[in-house]
């Protein structure tokens, strides 16, 4: 089977960001990605957040993105990742086009938008349903359309669609948006901008492309057909995860999916880690998704060398003892110090972990508390003390 150091599946801001820093720590890395590469960036007509950049399209900076790791020499792979799977403590990315081995990955496939999920709503996709502003606004020049949502891109994408659009109705189920104020403004003072207050669409509809939207009243209940000749679902996002399963065990998510990470982008599976929008995160922009590609390099890397450092100290050799002691209690580390002079002097082979930075392999051996002196024999645990003093460590090797 292939063997790589790194793989990072998805190529947005996140899977590119971390090829560049992957790369740039020397690992072999292979980016995976399906179709047209980018992510949401293609779709986003203005990006005015980026520092360092005061405008720009995202299709421009995605581009700049993705010049930026192509220089640093990822390889590239097209193709569809249909599951991962562990096999023996292996990391498996199973695709289209084979299987791939990793020593660590990174889940960077960032969100899709959320559906409505109404009747018309699947059948007009293309035919007057829309989810990119950008992509399709063009399409509907002097004609009245609408917006669904409430959040900053129902907000801002309609005041984008008032360059073709005469009128874009922007249908709400609350009777107040969830956008910043200063979008919300800049709406309100549109004059072709029309909010419709707790509404819900209950279907789209037409005969072809579409023709109208029937909407309930959440608070009157009162129904009515509203004529449009195209609609934009801006109802939010959700995590693109299918190819973890149904309500997938592997890798600990929320409730809606998002994945759970730490602060160094680990998952709650050793040696997966997750950037971008695909996490639970409290803000999705491209700057927090680079963000996060940039750390679970940096800490996939620190996994990738502890692993085959530990690996060669505890785990391969036939036979070793070794101290796990943590590097912030002052007494294991004098018990570390004592010990070093202690091997040093008889000549006894005893290999030293910092248990506190090597969490993991703690948990591994099933120790409960540190330090801990153990004896394995390829790996497996025979035996372990919890030393006090450099004493107990000579009664127990010798
Ligand atoms: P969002 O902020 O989660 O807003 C989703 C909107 O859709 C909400 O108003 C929600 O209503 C509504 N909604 C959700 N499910 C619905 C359903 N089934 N039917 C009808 N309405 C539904 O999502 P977003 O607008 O896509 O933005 C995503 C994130 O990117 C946000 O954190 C946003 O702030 C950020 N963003 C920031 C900027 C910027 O800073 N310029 C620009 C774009 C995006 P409720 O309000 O009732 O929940």
């Amino acid at each position: 089977m292939e063997k790589r150091e790194l793989v990072i599946i998805g190529a947005g801001p996140a899977g590119l960001s971390s090829a560049i820093y992957g790369r740039r720590a020397g690992l072999d890395v292979l980016l995976l990605e399906n179709g047209t590469p980018g992510g949401q960036i293609n779709v986003t007509n203005e990006i005015e957040n980026w520092p360092g950049v005061i405008h720009s399209s995202g299709l421009e900076l995605g581009k700049n993105f993705r010049s930026h790791a192509e220089h640093f020499k990822p390889e590239f792979r097209d193709c569809t990742v249909k599951k991962i799977e562990i096999k023996n403590g292996s990391k498996i990315v199973i695709t289209d086009k084979g299987e791939v081995e990793a020593e660590a990955i990174i889940l960077a496939t960032g969100a899709s938008f959320r559906k409505l999920g109404c009747p018309g709503e699947a059948e007009k996709t293309g035919a007057g349903v829309s989810y990119c502003a950008v992509c399709d606004g063009a399409f509907f020049q002097d004609e009245t359309i609408a917006v669904i949502g409430g959040g900053n891109v129902a907000v801002e994408e309609a005041g984008y669609l008032t360059r073709f659009a005469t009128k874009v109705y922007v249908i709400h189920r609350r009777d107040e948006f969830r956008a910043d104020k200063l979008a919300i403004d800049q709406a309100m003072a549109n004059p072709k901008i029309q909010p419709v207050w707790n509404s819900v669409v209950q279907s789209i509809e037409g005969d072809g492309f579409v023709e109208k939207l029937v909407l309930k009243n959440v608070r009157t209940e009162e129904i009515i057909d509203l004529p449009v000749a195209g609609v934009f679902v801006f109802v939010g996002t959700e995590p693109n995860i299918s190819y973890l399963g149904e309500n997938s065990s592997l890798i600990k998510q929320t409730r809606d999916g998002w994945i759970i990470t730490n602060d160094k982008m680990e998952t709650s599976v050793e040696g997966i880690f997750a950037a971008g929008d695909i996490r639970d995160k409290f803000l999705r922009q491209v700057v927090t998704a680079t963000g996060d590609g940039a750390i679970a390099s940096v800490a996939a890397y620190s996994y990738i060398t502890e692993q085959l450092h530990l690996n060669s100290v505890l785990i391969d050799p036939e036979h070793v003892f070794a101290l796990i002691t943590s590097s912030i209690d002052q007494n294991q580390v004098k018990l570390q110090v004592d010990t070093e002079k202690y091997a040093k002097d008889s000549g006894v082979k005893i290999a030293f972990v910092d248990g506190y930075r090597n969490k993991r392999i703690v948990e591994k051996l099933g120790l409960k508390s540190l330090p801990a002196l153990v004896e394995l024999r390829k790996g497996e645990l025979i035996r372990n003390i919890e030393p006090k003093e450099v004493a107990a460590v000579k009664f127990f090797v010798e």
